[in-house]
């Protein structure tokens, strides 16, 4: 939404703005942040530690590597797994750009492969269609929370001899049969801003069964130092970044962990009156959720069927902003991105899926803490924008 029909909405004596996206901050994330700036120690201490440890362990893996962002931790997973100059990495285009971004930050090319339409997650065919001789890993995305395909892509990876990398950047707490995503592929990174089911202000974290794969993330993530949080404090044995998680963010992830529970219940808590509301809508489907999958539910996106085109779609979502519901239109399909079709020449066409979906998707607003009422104010106005735009 434009700043613009922002204030246009909040000067509304009626209705306040329904925000996107809101974090779920209480009294013991504040009590938990202002103790460890009184601790004095706040970077390299013993909350990032105890909060690898409480992660990783919730998650079902061996290592966690706390770091300052989740694109920090990809990075550094494509890294630690050799990938560089004249390698291909097989990827979705329907996710946030950061998921193909990791890729070119090492000089590795990421070939997209299409989605399914379905749980918009990337399609194991066409992902066997792109691989090549110079093909080194797959690096697969659990979109909006829903856990890609990682039985079929475990075994292409297999097959083909290829790294397996999961971006879990929005499927913290998600599980596909009884195993969590963030437990999948060779690395795992799952991501902690604001916006995601638990939060550290910025924030991620590389997790890994490999405790090679942990040494040397967490070594690059610590100016390349050797590994331990602060032994061998001169001796730099590889070229690293500061990519490290400060203790004020780990207090605060430490006192959202605690949580955690608690605030993915009141994320299926919404989501279920989303459903419920928006359950017989003509023209529009609510997430899919494949069997066997229970959802983390990171945000609530819904789609117009195919007879919507995309400038219906973005009038629907101009006259919600404009009524004080706070949409978003993703994902916009990464290849369609300027900075990708201008250095790889992608066109309108490449990935027919990803970008009919990313044509009709209406993110709706998502917190932990919006209320029923707000909710039924939403769908009253979704209701009533797609019958002005009816494409029967
Ligand atoms: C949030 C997110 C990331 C990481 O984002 P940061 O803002 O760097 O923490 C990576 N991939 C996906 C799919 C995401 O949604």
């Amino acid at each position: 939404m434009s700043s613009k029909q922002a204030k246009v909405a909040r000067s509304s004596k009626f209705s306040r703005v329904v925000p996107l996206a809101e974090a779920w901050l209480s009294e013991l994330e504040v009590r938990a942040v202002v103790a460890a700036l009184r601790s004095g120690r706040l970077a390299l201490g013993p909350r990032a530690q105890e909060f690898e440890r409480l992660v990783a362990r919730f998650v079902g893996v061996r290592h966690g590597v706390a770091v300052s962002s989740g694109t920090a931790g990809l990075h550094l997973v494509v890294r630690a797994l050799g990938i560089g100059e004249g390698d291909e990495v097989i990827t979705s285009p329907f996710s946030f750009v950061a998921s193909a971004n990791c890729i070119l930050f090492e000089r590795a090319r990421p070939v997209f492969a299409d989605i399914r339409p379905d749980s918009l997650t990337i399609d194991p065919d066409d992902v066997v269609r792109r691989i090549t001789s110079r093909t080194k890993a797959i690096l697969a995305v659990d979109v909006f929370g829903h856990p890609a395909d990682w039985p079929r892509l475990a075994a292409i990876a297999r097959r083909y001899r290829l790294a397996l990398i999961e971006d879990a950047c929005e499927a913290l707490g998600s599980r596909l049969g009884r195993r969590r995503c963030g437990s999948f592929g060779d690395a795992a990174v799952v991501a902690f801003y604001p916006n995601k089911q638990l939060t550290t202000g910025e924030g991620g974290m590389v997790l890994t069964n490999s405790r090679r794969l942990a040494e040397v993330c967490r070594s690059m993530a610590n100016q390349g130092r050797r590994s331990g949080h602060n032994s061998g404090w001169l001796e730099h044995v590889r070229l690293g970044y500061n990519y490290r998680m400060d203790e004020l963010s780990a207090a605060l992830g430490l006192a959202q962990f605690s949580r955690l529970r608690t605030l993915l219940a009141h994320r299926g808590r919404v989501a279920r009156m989303y459903n419920q509301l928006l359950g017989d809508l003509p023209g529009v489907s609510v997430p899919y959720v494949a069997p066997g999958v229970e959802l983390s539910w990171f945000v609530y996106v819904v789609r117009l069927a195919g007879a919507y085109a995309r400038h219906d779609r973005d009038r629907i979502i101009n006259r919600l902003c404009s009524r004080g519901v706070e949409c978003g239109d993703y994902f916009r399909p990464i290849h369609l991105e300027p900075f990708y079709r201008r250095t790889f020449g992608f066109r309108r066409g490449d990935f027919p899926v990803a970008e009919a979906v990313g044509d009709r998707t209406i993110a709706l607003p998502f917190s932990p803490r919006l209320t029923q009422a707000c909710v039924r104010r939403v769908v009253a106005e979704l209701k009533a924008a797609v019958a002005g735009n009816f494409r029967g």
